[in-house]
């Protein structure tokens, strides 16, 4: 099939490229490289500079003919959500109606959509179904949900059948070594621990030690991002053959806390990786941990890398290149 790939250039995006074209797609990426990578666009792949906002230039893309579109631009940081909103409304939001109705008028009608658990807020119940409450904690996790919710409106008038990927907490990278760009600045657990490991920061703070898990601190459920890359692979299939919209999980199914998340690294590494204790973060939840079945069931899709070894190895692969360099 020929897809665009809008947020190509990004970490997850990238690897979703790169999956798209093993299994022999057509690819264009859209990327407006705010926080995606030159380095990560693939020279089998065309590409497009440009910005979800710029609906014309969104709508000149679109008419080149795509059988279907991945969109996974968007701001992601869920604690600057709640302190910068009008970016969220207008990267997230507005981005993804200008997407919509050049998808429309252009009749790309299947649609695979980056959702997030972040869509479920503080889970009720455990394991997080998709039958779970949707009542998102944070601005950013809103956003994701509002998206789902036009994405039926666009199915139901104008027949764009959607796939909404629910991402659990992606890590990783390609076990192959063919994607090396580092994300700036971020906010995650595992390239923070990285950053430590390599010397690019000082300490990792443990956001809290007082939770019911195991260890005291939170517990999430960590997927690999070639794994994730898959399911994007999988869902466009699913959507071709039978022509009807899905919202489903991505999730390992396994919890990893932030202590084991630590000490692992640590023996992989065998860097020493400083770490304090802090007070909580703001909305974070003890525990989040998906079950995936639906996904198994209908996408036929099984994660294969998503081991906390094969998580961080694949990382630290990218990283540790910067720790030489120190
Ligand atoms: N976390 C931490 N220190 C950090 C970043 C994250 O202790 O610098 C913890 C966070 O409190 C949570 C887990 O690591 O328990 C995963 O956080 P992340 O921001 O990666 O993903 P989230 O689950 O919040 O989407």
């Amino acid at each position: 099939m020929r897809i665009l790939v809008i947020g190509g250039a990004g970490y997850i995006g990238s690897h979703v490229a790169r999956a798209l074209l093993d299994s022999q797609h057509e690819v264009t990426v859209y990327d407006n490289l705010s926080s995606g990578k030159p380095e990560n666009l693939f020279s089998e792949a065309d590409f497009v500079k440009g910005d979800i906002l710029d609906y014309p230039l969104l709508e000149t893309t679109m008419k080149r003919g795509f059988n279907g579109l991945i969109h996974l631009a968007a701001l992601k940081a869920a604690g600057e959500s709640m302190y910068e909103p009008e970016k969220y409304s207008e990267n997230n939001i507005v981005g993804t109606i200008n997407i919509l109705n050049a998808a429309a008028r252009c009749k790309v009608n299947r649609f695979v959509f980056s959702s997030s658990a972040a869509v479920y807020g503080e889970p009720t119940y455990l394991p997080i179904d998709e039958k779970h409450p949707t009542n998102p904690e944070n601005y950013y996790g809103f956003t994701k949900l509002e998206i789902e919710r036009l994405l039926s409106w666009y199915d139901k008038i104008r027949g764009i059948k959607f796939a909404a990927l629910r991402y659990f907490n992606a890590a990783g990278y390609d076990v192959d070594g063919r994607i090396t760009g580092l994300e700036v600045d971020p906010e995650n657990l595992l390239p923070i621990v990285m950053e430590v490991a390599a010397g690019m920061r000082p300490k990792l703070k443990i956001f809290g030690d007082d939770y019911e898990t195991r260890d005291g601190t939170g517990l999430r459920d960590y997927i690999h991002v070639t794994d994730l890359a898959d399911a994007h692979v999988k869902a466009l299939n699913y959507l071709e053959k039978k022509n009807e919209s899905l919202m489903v999980n991505l999730g390992s199914e396994t919890g990893i806390t932030v202590k084991e998340m630590v000490e692992s690294t640590r023996k992989i590494t065998g860097q020493p990786i400083p770490a304090e204790v802090v007070d909580r973060r703001a909305g974070d939840p003890a525990v989040v941990l998906a079950t995936a079945k639906l996904a198994q069931k209908v996408l036929g899709w099984t994660v294969k890398h998503s081991d906390v070894n094969t998580l961080i190895a694949s990382t630290w692969e990218v990283y540790k290149s910067h720790n030489q360099k120190k």
